[in-house]
């Protein structure tokens, strides 16, 4: 049986890069850039004012104090947007708004908070080095610059990073398309009811949003029936998509028939259990650039798995260089008995108590409680040499989930000495 980094090593190898596409700047946010993104022009374009005020020479108001204010005539006014066409001679100001261009002879801005009088006389309170005030072109980006690499997800920012270059579309990967196929004779689809023996079909609606939260398209083929037949019908219809994934029917049950199926039609199955817990009958295969991932039915090894194999596929294959779950170290805030020889991934929930993050387990670690993955913000990682993390241990998590907003806003206790 293979190890997780291995299995891990043989995805990534197996991945394909989708193609590109281009998008509105609108509907670019968290896709993933597939061409750098180079500024056109210096951004700001021109020198503009930093602050409402007076647009001066420095050399004229050196000196200048609130005892012995220069008093300086005022040739005009500049607000945003108004085109540069004065000039400042010695002697004189323009008064000029935030986001003004500098006129023509000017080199620094006086806030009009340092200043006194209106009307075409100004009194300069203070000096203004050459400079103050003024924001310089290129000041944010320079033109021929780089500003955001390819395999970028875009973030909000970027997108108004873009925007400031005047950019109305970028180009980002295609969002891989994967299917998604839940196997098992006791699935029931929601809204109907459960007859016995029966369950709802979850895996489904976990895998579709974890497709989505790792930048794919779900397509849904709903539930599979345990027989061949059904089961062959529906891996070759799904054979459209950029990935397959099924749930369930890769263990050794008398049903379980999925490994059977991927080697009749023909894929090249990669591996076949992996030395983890949860998700051990996880089954990986590929063929013309297509990744098929056997996932087990349990939900919480079926999310694992997804986790683990399936998201950092999907990443990579949109061109992502970053592609992992982030890790964090934790203290086991109590001892939890982890199986020998695999790989145990214990959900836990993280809590920074004195600087330091300690996990405590979220109740059963049983495959089937998807409550308990629900719960929790990492995985700690047990390595196989185990047989359990114990109290005060140190140990590593990943950090799977990314949406836990704190209660709290982190101001209010912020104060030194308190
Ligand atoms: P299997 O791998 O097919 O033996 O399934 C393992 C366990 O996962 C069984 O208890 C199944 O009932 C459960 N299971 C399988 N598929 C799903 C699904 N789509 N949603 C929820 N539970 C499932
Ligand atoms: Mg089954």
């Amino acid at each position: 049986m293979i190890g997780i980094a291995e299995a891990i090593e043989i995805v990534i190898a197996a991945v394909h890069v989708q193609p590109q596409e281009e998008v509105g700047l609108g509907a670019a946010f968290g896709r993933v850039l597939a061409g750098a993104v180079v500024a056109p022009r210096d951004v700001p374009a021109f020198a503009n004012s930093q602050m409402d005020g007076f647009a001066v020479r420095a050399s004229d108001v050196r000196g200048a104090g609130r005892e012995q204010p220069v008093r300086l005539r005022v040739s005009g006014t500049l607000a945003a947007g108004s085109a540069a066409e004065l000039a400042v001679s010695t002697g004189c100001a323009v008064r000029i708004m935030t986001g003004a261009p500098i006129p023509r002879g000017a080199d620094a801005v006086v806030r009009v908070e340092d200043t006194e009088g209106d009307g075409d006389q100004v009194a300069i309170l203070v000096e203004a080095p050459p400079g103050q005030f003024v924001r310089p072109a290129g000041e944010d980006v320079r033109a021929g610059e780089t500003v955001l690499e390819r395999g970028r997800v875009i973030g909000e920012a970027d997108v108004g990073l873009i925007a400031s270059l005047g950019r109305p579309t970028v180009p980002v990967g295609v969002r891989p398309r994967v299917a998604i196929l839940a196997t098992g004779d006791e699935l029931v689809p929601l809204g109907e009811p459960l007859g016995p023996g029966q369950i709802y079909n979850s895996n489904a609606y976990t895998l579709a949003a974890a497709v989505r939260r790792s930048g794919g398209e779900p397509v849904p083929f709903g539930i599979v029936r345990d027989d061949r037949d059904s089961l062959r019908a529906a891996y070759l219809a799904a054979a459209r998509c950029d990935a397959i994934l099924s749930t369930g029917g890769v263990s050794v049950g008398d049903f379980d028939y999925v490994k059977q199926i991927m080697d009749e039609i023909g894929l090249e199955r990669r591996f076949w259990q992996v030395a983890q817990k949860p998700g051990k009958p996880i089954t990986f295969a590929e063929q013309a650039g297509r990744l098929y991932f056997g996932l087990p039915g349990n939900p919480v090894s079926a999310l694992v798995c997804f986790d683990l194999y399936v998201a950092p596929a999907l990443r990579r294959s949109l061109g992502m260089r970053e592609v992992f779950a982030p890790t964090a170290e934790v203290t086991m805030a109590e001892s939890v008995a982890t199986a020998r020889g695999l790989t145990e991934l214990v959900r836990c929930t993280l809590a920074d108590e004195n600087g330091r993050l300690v996990a405590r387990p979220t109740g059963t670690q049983s495959s089937g409680a998807l409550r308990s993955l629900s719960l929790a913000d990492a995985l700690v990682i047990s390595p196989p040499g185990e047989a359990m993390l114990g109290r005060g241990e140190r140990a590593r998590a990943l950090l799977v989930r990314d949406h836990r907003l704190a209660a709290a806003h982190p101001f209010a206790t912020a104060r030194p000495g308190a």
